[in-house]
């Protein structure tokens, strides 16, 4: 790639697993990034130009290369951010591939021009329609818990777009940045077209500073208040994918076994850091104790460690202070009530960042533990005495990501859905919809602004341009002056055919159109 930072420092490639520094990988300096925005403007302004069959071309070769590399890819995911071999392959590498195989499959039809049908008489003879126009350079800064999955998702979505992307990844997780950056090396994309920077915070403000068209951010609700106050001072607009909180309602008439196995996973995949994680479980009285009780038996049977044991359930947290935050909460809680029911201790025989595994109940609002982000292998239960208390409770909370709702009635999971206050509801899973490709996902409130993924994400890396031919080039429009008191009756009567009654339209018709065939009279001077 033409984008070649000058290295001054090194981030350590830290395996949470073991606490090893493993690699060294080159930072960026803060001061190279307006010209690396400059190089990715240049490229822009070339590839926008690219035809989009030779763009999905180059997605569908990018797919081929990650299919080739997927256990390679996977196997830097886990030594970085330390989730289990499996979930890195069903997680990150599945949605890099899946977008790249989306866009390769949906440009087309996604950045198709729209014809816009207009629905009022005034503008019938028109000709309208909406082209999508990318926004220029993309910025991108980007979380460390799934260190492919977020970073290719948007990245793939930005330059399918026709936009260039200079992204900062985690400096959590520097050797899957310089990964993603070689593999768009590899497959050929046109140099500078993708940039990887590599850094902390000072790297993250350095690149929204350098003024790219758009920033896409994903992080925690503090960095993103400071990322969206520094993109209003430069009016850049930002999508913003903050926490979650997200809430679990499993009714009494849930298929209880499989809603357990679910509430497992909903909470300890990747160790429960995940911005999808369920971290507030409601379950109705009528099924609580048998809920809860399968929910202890199969935590039991979980195996903590490496990510890299193919044999691992859950694996470490990425750094040894987050271990001390998961004992800080559950001694909250239990100090004002809840029970821990399985795990609840550090591992320090396995590493210094392992935490079992832990169930809780008894857990309500004013415990830190359904308040702010979890972001550990904590799953923290409350009984409600129905339905209308599940709905009421999960929708007091400033986070309003995404939920889950466990019924056998379908109907009953879309209704309540439907009264849940997040961005994505999923009846009878949960968290998977990340991996839908159609599907949007963001949140409001605290959990953030913007969409990215689906239709609804492909619209924030575009702008919508709208074209519109006048039928009736040869005709001046009554609106264009000389102005006088028989136009001012037209328009009445014009506003009165439009917008009223049939009666309304048969009487002012002719008044109405007496508006068209106006003689302005500019070739003399108004009286
Ligand atoms: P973080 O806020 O600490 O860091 C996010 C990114 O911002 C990193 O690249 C970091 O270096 C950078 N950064 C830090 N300070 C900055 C500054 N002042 N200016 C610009 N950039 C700055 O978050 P994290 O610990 O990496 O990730 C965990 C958080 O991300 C959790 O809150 C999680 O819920 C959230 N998250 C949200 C989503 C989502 O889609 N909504 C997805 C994944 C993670």
């Amino acid at each position: 790639m033409a984008t070649q930072a000058i290295s001054v420092d090194t981030l350590p490639s830290y395996n949470p697993a073991t606490g090893e520094v493993v690699e060294n990988i080159s930072a960026t300096h803060p001061e190279d990034l307006p010209a690396i925005l400059a190089s990715a403007k240049a490229a822009q302004e070339k590839w926008r130009e690219t035809a989009i069959v030779d763009r999905c071309a180059l997605l569908d070769r990018l797919r081929q290369i990650m299919l080739a590399a997927r256990n390679d890819l996977a196997a830097i995911v886990v030594r970085e951010s330390g989730k289990p071999h499996v979930e890195a392959l069903f997680s990150d590498v599945f949605v890099s591939l899946d977008t790249a195989a989306y866009y390769a499959k949906n440009l087309p039809k996604l950045l198709r021009t729209e014809r816009v049908p207009h629905h009022s008489s005034a503008a019938k003879l028109k000709s309208g329609r909406i082209s999508y126009e990318p926004f220029g350079v993309i910025g991108i800064i980007s979380s460390w818990n799934y260190p492919l999955a977020i970073p290719m998702g948007q990245i793939i979505a930005a330059i399918a777009a026709g936009n260039s992307v200079v992204c900062k990844t985690s400096d959590f997780t520097p050797k899957c940045g310089a990964l993603i950056q070689e593999m768009f090396a590899r497959v050929g994309f046109p140099d500078s077209l993708v940039n990887i920077v590599q850094g902390g915070a000072e790297i993250g403000q350095a690149l929204i500073d350098a003024r790219p068209d758009k920033i896409l951010f994903t992080g925690s609700v503090a960095t993103g208040r400071r990322v969206a106050e520094s993109c209003a001072r430069n009016l850049t607009p930002s999508v913003l994918e903050l926490g979650g909180k997200d809430a679990m309602l499993v009714l009494a008439d849930a298929n209880l076994d499989v809603a357990s196995s679910a509430a497992l996973w909903g909470s300890f995949t990747n160790c429960g850091q995940v911005c999808l994680s369920v971290e507030r479980l409601f379950v109705e009285r009528g099924a609580s104790e048998k809920f809860i009780a399968l929910c202890v038996e199969k935590t039991k049977t979980l195996r903590l460690g490496p990510g890299s044991n193919p044999t691992t359930d859950v694996g470490p947290l990425i750094r040894p202070q987050h271990v001390q935050r998961m004992k800080d909460l559950l001694a909250d809680a239990v100090s004002r009530g809840a029970r821990i029911l399985c795990g609840g201790n550090a591992r320090p025989d396995l590493g210094a960042c392992f935490f079992e595994p832990t169930v809780i109940a008894d857990v309500n609002s004013s415990m830190g533990l359904f308040q702010g982000e979890t972001f550990g292998p904590i799953l923290a239960v409350q009984t409600v005495a129905n339905s209308e208390e599940a709905i009421r409770t999960a929708n007091d909370s400033p986070f309003a990501l995404a939920a889950s709702v466990w019924t056998a009635d379908d109907e009953r999971g879309r209704q309540i859905a439907a009264r849940l206050r997040a961005g994505a509801v999923m009846v009878n899973d949960a968290i998977s919809y990340f991996a839908i490709a159609e599907a949007p996902h963001g949140g409001c409130n605290a959990s953030g602004w913007g969409r990215t993924h689906g239709r609804a994400g492909f619209l924030e890396m575009v702008q919508p341009k709208y074209v519109d031919v006048d039928g009736l080039a040869g005709k001046e429009k009554p609106w264009w002056y000389h102005y006088n008191g028989s136009l001012t009756h037209a328009a009445d009567d014009f506003l009165n055919f439009e917008f009223g009654g049939l009666s309304a339209k048969l009487k002012y018709a002719r008044g109405a159109l007496k508006t068209f065939f106006r003689n302005h009279g500019f070739k003399k001077r108004p009286s």
